[in-house]
């Protein structure tokens, strides 16, 4: 099933989600739906929050394959490294955001199985992306007042006319 995406605008969108805490049939079928989702947007990553649901789930593909996971948390971050995010929460905003180079990652994979990542380059952004989705964080939140001023009203126009459906 293929899952409406909430916009900029949702106050969703800036909630912290909850661990999940049992990876069962039901967080697997989300996930599905999840991954369905992505591919339809042509996405390179996709939040759990961003569905509407308020779960630590993120799922990623850079194009290296899918990673789920459940419950991600970074465990060691090393390098930086600035390049442009979009986000399909966010449609038709790109902005340059700094990230680490490298992470260590730890969570569950939709099978419920313990598993630790070490991601570079765009691997290792797109999973930190998401997993800022988790604690109600966008790339809006992470350039410059002044950047973010430079967008405003790009931003309010994504807010009329998407955001504020669903609340
Ligand atoms: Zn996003």
């Amino acid at each position: 099933m293929s899952l409406e995406i909430r916009i900029y605008g949702d106050p969703l969108l800036w909630k912290k989600s909850k661990k999940v805490a049992d990876a069962n049939k039901s967080i697997q079928s989300l996930i599905d739906d999840m991954i369905k989702t992505m591919y339809e947007h042509n996405g390179v990553g996709l939040s759990a929050p961003q569905v509407g649901m308020l779960m630590r789930i993120i799922i990623v593909d850079v194009g290296g394959g899918l990673t789920a996971l459940i419950n991600p948390k970074i465990l060691s971050k090393s390098g930086k490294q600035i390049g442009e995010e979009g986000c399909l929460s966010i449609p038709g905003i790109y902005l340059d955001v700094k990230r680490a180079q490298d992470i260590v990652v730890e969570g569950l994979n939709k099978e419920g199985v313990y598993m630790q990542i070490e991601a570079t380059g765009l691997f290792a952004r797109a999973l930190q992306h998401e997993i800022d989705h988790l604690d109600g964080i966008l790339i809006t939140e992470r350039v410059s007042k002044k950047r973010l001023k430079s967008i405003k009203a790009a931003l309010e126009k994504i807010k009329k006319h998407k955001g504020g459906k669903s609340g």
